[in-house]
Formats: structure tokens, C-alpha cells, sequence
């Protein structure tokens, strides 16, 4: 194939804006790449230079944020308006505007050649968009030679406007992506805080309401009078209970230090779990059960935090199943795990709220209903405390037969997340 000057020219119009789009994603910063583009602009369309404007909510106005490097300090002060000017022509009609040599005089916004030190000649105008969207302009100004810009020229501008406007959008949404990640965790810090004073400050109080009326509860008063300091200490309790939640919703990763590692011995604690809740069964007609084998269940672990994960499991169950049902607390061995489950056959929890129990404040609305004093923290506290642990937690619900919440806690030391998973129900 003959090798002429414009198919030379067209060959490396091709290599370097191939080479601009492998660049986009690998420019260190947005300026960098937009500079690439310009410069490219210019030397792929023989022009003086070229320059990238950005449409301005706040102004209207349209804003240079690349341009000649020479001219960069100077071209960020000047604003062109949208009306009266070529580059809001492109940016309004949506196609682009050339101005010829013989034209250039009277039709360019003279404000930015006063300012730039620079007359304009001839200049070619495409806007940018995304999606349809239209976000600013390309331009390129005084090509060499008396012909003016031609159609390759803006294909060219075209195309390497198309990349300008990908990577103005994609650090724009990766910003804003920042902006949001970085206030939800300032949010979250302070609910952390927050929740963490206010059960730390009612502790005090409650403990004191607490304190007295067991005093009293002792000195055997009169009988009639009793019934009403029970009602005080058990609603005491839950409150205390509540709390106790309250301070244990702490973050995973600050928590693991405080762990109390010993030998526990998993199938006591469920079966003294299980007594401690035998009077709330009774009164509620609920029969609860254990299932433990014959041989002793060992994890390496915090017997404390064990009991609070289980206890919100079994109290769960226990509100969440109608009188005459059953609830199960089973122990198992598994090889290297110890496996603990919570099995009801009470409401159940829709499929479309499993995913989601397990998240702080989380309640299922259709049990909104309120069928226990709960804040949506039970479960996500026993998330924590099994995490803890270098164990997994996960339920097994159908709605309307009953729910299985099972945890595994590993026998020794907190073993890899891979293994760890393959306990992991299908889902
Ligand atoms: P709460 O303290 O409000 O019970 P949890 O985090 O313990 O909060 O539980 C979150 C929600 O999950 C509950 O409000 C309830 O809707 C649902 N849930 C938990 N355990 C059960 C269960 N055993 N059966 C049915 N629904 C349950």
C-alpha cells in the first residue's frame, strides 16, 4: 500500500488515541489525562491550541479545566457564558460549531483572547456529554493553513472529547462515592458513641431502681405489695438486658482484644442458658428443650460473650413462638467446630428480611406488631460476639413454621474466613 502524507497522518491519529483510551485508566490524576487530551488535540488537528470547558451550575457559565500548559493559572480565572459565544453555541446545540479563518474576527468571545494574550482565527467547538447528558466543550483554535477545521478534525475532537468526558464523570461520581462513604462512617461513629454513653449513663440510674427494690423484695413486706415489686425488678432486668445489648454492639475490629480466651464448656452453657429461661417458657406455654450429645462440646473462647450470644437467640425464639410451641437449643460437634442451634417452630421471618436481621436496628416490619420490647439489636450483638470468635452465624427461616438460628464457634484459636465458610447453608 502507498504510503501517502494524510494516510501517515491518519495512522497516527489512530496509535495515539488508541494509546489515550488504554491511558484512562491509568493517568494518576483527572488534570493529567485532561492535559494528554488537549495537548493530543492540538497536534492531531495541527491547531495552536486546545482547551476543555466544563458547564458551571452554580455560575452558568462555562469554565476552563485544561487547556495550553503555558496558559493554565491565567485560563482557570476566565469563564465564558453560555450565550454570545462559540463554545456555548456547541454546548447548547449539542453539535459542533466551526468558525473559518476569514469568520474568526467577529464571532469568538474576545474577553478570553484579551485575557489570554491570544487572537483567535479560526476554532472548532464539540460539546461533551455523558449519557446524553450535556456536560461542556472541546475546543481547538487556529489550525495551520488557510483551510480551516475539516470533518476529520472533528471526529478527532469528538473522540478524544468522548474520553474527556468518561473520566470527568468517573472521578466526579467517584468523589461524590467518597464524599457519601466518608459521612456514613462519621454517621456511624456517632451512633456508636452515642449508644455507647447513653447505656453506659442509664446503667447508674437502673442500677440504683434495681438495688432497692430487691432490698425490699427481701425484707418480706407485705404480700400485697410484693407483686408490684416484681413487676419493678423484672422490668428492671430487661432493661439492664437491653443495655447490656446496648454496650455490646462494638465495633468487630476494636473488640477482639477484650476477648477472655478459655476452654468453655459449650453444652453447660446452653444447658444453663436454657434453665434461665425455663420460668418465661412455662409462662408462656412454650416447651423448651435441649438436644445434647453424650459427649462433652469444648470451644476455645469467652464464656460471657458466648451466653449473651445465645441468650438473644433463645429469648428471641421464645418471643417469636405462640403458646404451645416448641423451641430447641441442640449442640453438636462438628470436625474442628462446635455447632449451637436455636430451632422454633414459631412465626418465621419472611425471606426477603433474612438477609437483613442480622443488621443493627434491624426488625422485621410484618412482626412490628410488637411482640417484645426489642430494638433490632439482639441479633446483630450475637453477630458480633460469634464473629468475635472466628465463628459464623446464620438462619434457616420459613414463615409461618419456624426459624433455625445456628452458630459455630471454632474448638481452637480462629481458624482462616475460607473454612469458616463452608459451613454456610446454600443459599
Ligand atoms: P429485637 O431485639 O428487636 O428482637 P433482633 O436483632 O434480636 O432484634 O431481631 C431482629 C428481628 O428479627 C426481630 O425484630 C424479629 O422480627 C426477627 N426475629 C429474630 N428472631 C426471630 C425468630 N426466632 N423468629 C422470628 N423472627 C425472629
Amino acid at each position: 500500500m502507498e504510503i501517502t502524507p494524510e494516510s501517515d497522518q491518519s495512522n497516527r491519529a489512530h496509535v495515539r488515541l488508541l494509546q489515550l483510551g488504554r491511558e484512562l485508566n491509568t493517568a494518576p490524576t483527572l488534570d493529567d489525562y485532561l492535559q494528554m487530551l488537549v495537548d493530543c488535540a492540538s497536534e492531531l488537528t495541527g491547531s495552536d491550541a486546545s482547551s476543555i470547558l466544563l458547564y458551571e451550575q452554580e455560575t452558568g457559565l462555562l469554565k476552563f479545566i485544561a487547556g495550553p500548559h503555558y496558559q493554565r493559572d491565567r485560563l482557570r480565572r476566565v469563564r465564558v457564558p453560555v450565550e454570545h459565544s462559540v463554545a456555548g453555541e456547541a454546548f447548547q446545540k449539542g453539535a459542533p460549531v466551526i468558525i473559518r479563518p476569514e469568520e474568526g474576527e467577529g464571532r469568538v468571545f474576545s474577553t478570553v483572547d484579551r485575557e489570554l494574550f491570544f487572537r483567535t482565527h479560526s476554532l472548532l467547538a464539540v460539546p461533551l456529554a455523558f449519557r446524553g447528558e450535556p456536560m461542556g466543550v472541546m475546543e481547538a483554535v487556529n489550525k495551520a493553513g488557510a483551510e480551516g477545521y475539516t470533518q476529520n478534525d472533528v471526529e478527532i475532537l469528538e473522540t478524544l472529547g468522548a474520553f474527556a468526558a468518561n473520566a470527568i464523570f468517573n472521578t466526579l461520581l467517584f468523589d461524590e462515592a467518597s464524599t457519601i462513604f466518608q459521612d456514613l462512617a462519621d454517621l456511624e461513629q456517632k451512633k456508636s458513641d452515642f449508644i455507647a454513653i447513653a447505656a453506659h449513663e442509664l446503667r447508674t440510674p437502673l442500677g440504683l431502681v434495681l438495688g432497692h427494690a430487691t432490698y425490699l423484695q427481701d425484707l418480706q413486706i407485705d404480700p400485697k405489695y410484693q407483686r408490684h415489686l416484681e413487676a419493678i425488678v423484672k422490668g428492671s432486668m430487661r432493661m439492664k438486658e437491653l443495655l447490656d445489648d446496648m454496650a455490646s454492639v462494638e465495633s468487630e475490629e476494636s473488640a477482639p482484644a477484650r476477648l477472655k480466651r478459655h476452654t468453655v464448656a459449650v453444652d453447660e452453657v446452653i444447658s444453663e442458658v436454657v434453665q434461665g429461661f425455663q420460668v418465661d417458657a412455662r409462662q408462656k406455654r412454650i416447651i423448651l428443650r435441649t438436644d445434647l450429645p453424650s459427649t462433652p462440646l469444648a470451644a476455645e473462647g469467652d464464656a460471657e460473650k458466648i451466653v449473651i450470644a445465645l441468650e438473644n437467640l433463645v429469648r428471641n425464639a421464645l418471643a417469636f413462638t405462640d403458646p404451645g410451641g416448641l423451641v430447641l437449643v441442640r449442640g453438636e460437634k462438628l470436625p474442628g467446630y462446635v455447632k449451637v442451634s436455636v430451632i422454633d417452630n414459631g412465626i418465621g421471618i419472611p425471606a426477603r428480611d433474612q438477609a437483613h436481621i442480622f443488621e443493627r436496628f434491624y426488625q422485621v416490619e410484618a412482626h412490628n406488631v410488637r411482640r417484645h420490647g426489642g430494638m433490632g439489636l439482639g441479633l446483630s450483638v450475637a453477630r458480633v460476639m460469634v464473629k468475635l470468635h472466628g465463628g459464623d452465624i446464620w438462619v434457616e427461616s420459613v414463615e409461618g413454621k419456624g426459624s433455625n438460628f445456628t452458630f459455630i464457634l471454632p474448638e481452637r484459636a480462629p481458624q482462616g474466613a475460607a473454612e469458616r465458610s463452608i459451613f454456610q447453608p446454600r443459599g
